[in-house]
């Protein structure tokens, strides 16, 4: 039995720690905040129910298998989620690929040529990497790990030759193959996901069955693993920030928490890489100097601004105009560019995601009311990082996003103002506030395949760090991060860890 400390209890830290408790290790999880969760949490306010952040997840068969083999996915009500697409051109709710672009293709009728030509590319690209309806190769081990890999096998040279034109291929460029840059249709294919991801996401609509949230909240799939985790024998700490890792001899050997120090012969950071590397460790000297500069520089995934309101609005009256829990509003403007930091007008001309986390399960608000999250991707440090520390700054900068992100969703809902009885929103600062992700990266590095952290594919999986003893069982383990970031690098860190 080894003594096993994890940094964080987001999905990463919860699922290392059931799969080391199974294994009959002693595992202490130390968290930073009052509750478990990390990016998988929730909350109540006025008695209104909201998802801290993340909202949905694909990869189910893999997220699935998880769930079982810790003997957990009766306890938790998985529901499949469909997604509304609308735009000036389009509205629909297509639960598989061919019926996204079946709406795609009648929206714009005058464009027939260049959608064929856009998606036989991505049919290309669709049908290399195949049908996510069976588990990834990184949840076995032995036999059914080889078992699991010959589909890959199988499809190995189309796999090769998609990744070989694409590897390095932005959403931007692709777009931009088939349609105008000043074009509705090139706006809308160029931010599929993250801006400027790898054309690969350009195949993310094929997923449309196969995206799926909690019916109870995302919360409760973190309550109910931490529950099992300490039937388990396993112990979670909470408010129980770690402000160092303690090595000796290049070994991790424990953590400092509140002015203790524990010992452990394994830390597992299932936190942000770059503070794990660049703040936690107790000797820089560790890392070499040219990985410390790469880990500095390498950009992160952007941040979210979400707007969360609890509305005097029946479940009822809210799905007559937003019919689906989960809508993706395509509204952006010309002239909106994520990597302009100072465009004041950044949010009137930004398409956002809007979900019902009532509509998904009415228990999440008060009876005869609902409540509506609101989300968009923002430019790294806007506007001087929100005010450079001037709270009075930050506050107006907030109200003045919050309203431009209401304004733009009262498109769908006419008065959504007059509806509001709770309002509050969370900026990147605000997730870093509670999740010590860098500049409250949601998905680990950047999705740009031109700023790889990680040399290999996108998928590549890397728990090992510099120093013995210590790995990384975070999302931050994969390039695009992510739940099946998180689930890769728990189960490694499983495997590692005999
Ligand atoms: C708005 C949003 C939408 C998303 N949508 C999706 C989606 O649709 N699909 C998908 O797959 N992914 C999505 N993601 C990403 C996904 O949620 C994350 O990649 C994943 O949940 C990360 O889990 P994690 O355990 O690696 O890290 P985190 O959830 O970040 O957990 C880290 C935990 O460590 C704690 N911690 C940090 N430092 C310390 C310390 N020094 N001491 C103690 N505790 C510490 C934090 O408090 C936190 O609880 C989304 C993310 C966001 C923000």
């Amino acid at each position: 039995m080894k003594e096993i400390i994890i940094i964080g209890s987001g999905f990463g830290g919860l699922v290392t720690g059931n799969l080391l408790a199974q294994k009959g290790h002693k595992v202490t999880i130390f968290e930073s905040h009052s509750m478990h969760g990390g990016y998988t949490a929730g909350f109540y306010r006025n008695g209104f129910y909201f998802e801290s952040g993340t909202l949905s997840f694909e990869a189910s068969s893999s997220v699935f298998k998880a769930m079982k083999d810790i003997g957990v996915y009766d306890k938790i009500e998985f529901v499949r989620q469909k997604l509304r697409f609308v735009s000036e051109n389009f509205d629909g709710i297509p639960d598989t690929y061919e019926n996204y672009k079946n709406i795609v293709y009648k929206g714009f009728p005058d464009d027939k040529d260049k959608l064929d030509a856009y998606f036989s590319e991505v049919d290309k690209i669709d049908n290399a990497f195949g049908s996510p309806d069976k588990p990834l190769p990184f949840l076995f081990s032995g036999f059914p790990y080889l078992l699991s890999i010959i589909p890959f096998i199988f499809r190995g040279r189309k796999l090769m030759k998609v990744m070989n034109e694409y590897r390095d291929v932005t959403l931007s460029e692709f777009a931009a193959r088939f349609f105008p840059e000043d074009s509705q249709l090139y706006r809308i294919f160029r931010s599929m996901g993250y801006p400027d991801a790898s054309a690969y996401l350009s195949a993310i609509s094929a997923l449309l069955g196969d995206y799926w949230t909690v019916k109870n909240g995302m919360q409760s799939w973190a309550d109910v693993l931490a529950d099992n985790f300490i039937a388990l024998g396993g112990e979670i700490k909470l408010n129980a920030y770690v402000d160092g890792i303690i090595t000796n001899n290049g070994k991790a050997v424990g953590v400092s928490c509140n002015g203790k120090k524990y010992n452990a012969d394994y830390v597992v950071s299932a936190c942000d890489y770059k503070k794990t590397l660049l703040k936690l460790l107790d000797d820089k000297k560790l890392i070499p100097l040219d990985m410390q500069k790469k880990v500095e520089n390498a950009p992160v995934s952007e941040g979210f601004f979400t707007v969360y309101l609890g509305l005097g609005m029946s479940n009822e009256d809210l799905s007559k105009y937003i019919k689906t829990p989960h809508v993706s509003l395509h509204d952006e403007q010309p002239g909106c560019d994520i990597y302009n930091s100072c465009d004041e007008e950044f949010f009137n001309k930004t398409s956002l995601t809007l979900y019902s986390p009532s509509m998904v399960n009415p228990k999440h608000a008060p009876s005869g009311k609902s409540s509506l999250m609101l989300q968009t991707l923002v430019p790294y440090k806007w506007m001087q990082n929100w005010g450079n520390g001037d709270r009075k700054k930050y506050k107006e900068l907030k109200a003045k996003a919050t309203e431009a992100i209401i304004g733009k969703a009262s498109k769908l809902i006419p008065d959504l103002k007059n509806y509001i009885e709770y309002c509050d929103s969370a900026t990147p600062l605000t997730y870093e506030r509670f999740t010590h992700n860098t500049d409250g990266a949601s998905s680990s590095w950047s999705w740009n395949p031109k700023k790889k952290f990680y040399e290999g594919g996108f998928m590549t999986i890397k728990v090992d760090t510099p120093v013995k003893n210590l790995y990384i069982g975070s999302c931050w383990a994969m390039q695009i991060g992510g739940i099946p970031g998180a689930l890769a690098a728990a189960y490694s860190c499983a495997k590692k860890i005999k």
